[in-house]
């Protein structure tokens, strides 16, 4: 094994192509074996289902070298109960937890190469994804669809040190009221290209969307859910329907139970109650917690007074805690830590 001569440290969040991908393809009403293939392009009928009607869902995690030198990918076990989640809403055939995980296997042991040294702070994203693949032009499911999986090595994402994070409260809502919120779909993300357009062109980082319902309680930004911490040391984090399950956020909800010995609860967070918060974070698998330091709603500041230029305490200790687990520098909980 010969790593790539790549400037792991200095990679930034882009695409790069690896040596290969996985593709499995639906149809006669089933899924084939899969396969591993080099060509990274796809060719599609003009009127296929996914660029029509938006017939798609992806997952993302990671994989990455542990301080013993092991090739390893972090819980993708509950990305493959996730991607079933988010297909079922979306009228697309699941591919099975097996094939879910064997595919995930195969494609970053054909790319071990590109999965970035231990210490880097690099790591190799993997992004699975399924499109509806035939031509319909009636408003109805696809026929046929694909299962790919593609590699690319992503940066540190805390390169040149911690900044912290400004959102604004959003007028827009993330995803269409009582629909999709929950699923990890491309149409999601599409709604909110306008909003985070808008949000960085008035100097914010990210979005606060509220719920589309009664527009008081706190829902989740763009593509990260959002973690609290009270005056007195208690965690708390927003539940509700139309979020994604964050897996970095669930786990970190463990962590602070069952590491940090902390009280951690999910619960309606009204967005009324945010400023008597002590610590804001945002928690997804990029990075996987990054400080919050303040929050507009519409010219209110709400400023959160340890995340201003650093950390928060026990942002920085879950940080530590639960990246210490997925490095293996701290024992891992049955079943995290699933070895390539
Ligand atoms: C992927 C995603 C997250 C983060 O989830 P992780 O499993 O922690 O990576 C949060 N919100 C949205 C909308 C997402 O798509």
């Amino acid at each position: 094994m010969a790593k790539k001569d790549i400037d792991w440290s200095n990679l930034s969040f882009g695409y790069q192509k690896t040596d290969y991908r996985y593709v499995s393809y639906f149809k006669d009403g089933k899924w084939d074996d899969g396969a591993l293939t080099t060509d990274e392009n796809i060719v599609l009928n003009e009127c296929a289902g996914v660029l029509q009607y938006a017939q798609t869902v992806f997952e993302g995690l990671k994989a990455y070298t542990t301080s013993d030198g092991r090739t390893v990918v972090f819980r993708p076990d509950l990305n493959a109960e996730r991607l079933i989640q988010s297909a079922e809403r979306l009228m697309i055939p699941p591919v099975s937890k097996e094939q879910f995980l064997d595919a995930v296997k195969k494609v970053v042991k054909a790319n071990e190469d590109f999965v970035p040294p231990y210490g880097s702070g690099a790591t190799l994203y993997v992004r699975p994804y399924i499109f509806g693949s035939n031509a319909v032009i009636g408003v109805k499911p696809a026929d046929e669809y694909q299962f790919r999986i593609l590699c690319t090595p992503v940066g540190p994402y805390f390169k040149g040190g911690v900044k912290p994070i400004t959102i604004r409260v959003c007028d827009y809502d993330r995803a269409a009221p009582h629909g999709t919120g929950h699923i990890k779909a491309g149409l999601n993300y599409a709604m909110s290209l306008y909003p985070i357009v808008e949000a960085h062109k008035e100097g914010y980082d990210e979005n606060m969307y509220l719920d589309a319902a009664t527009r008081t309680y706190v829902e989740e930004t763009g593509g990260a859910n959002f973690l609290f911490v009270t005056k007195d040391g208690k965690v708390v984090t927003p539940k509700s329907n139309s979020i994604l399950p964050s897996i970095t956020r669930r786990s970190l909800v463990q962590v602070a139970r069952e590491y940090l010995g902390l009280e951690a609860e999910e619960r309606p967070i009204a967005l009324e109650e945010v400023k008597d918060f002590a610590e804001c974070g945002l928690c997804g698998t990029a990075a996987v917690i990054s400080p919050v330091g303040k929050i507009v709603d519409h010219g209110k500041e709400i400023c959160f007074p340890s995340g201003m230029s650093e950390m928060g305490p026990v942002t920085k200790k879950l940080y530590e805690t639960l990246t210490g687990i997925q490095m293996g520098t701290i024992k891992a909980p049955e079943g995290w830590i699933v070895e390539i």
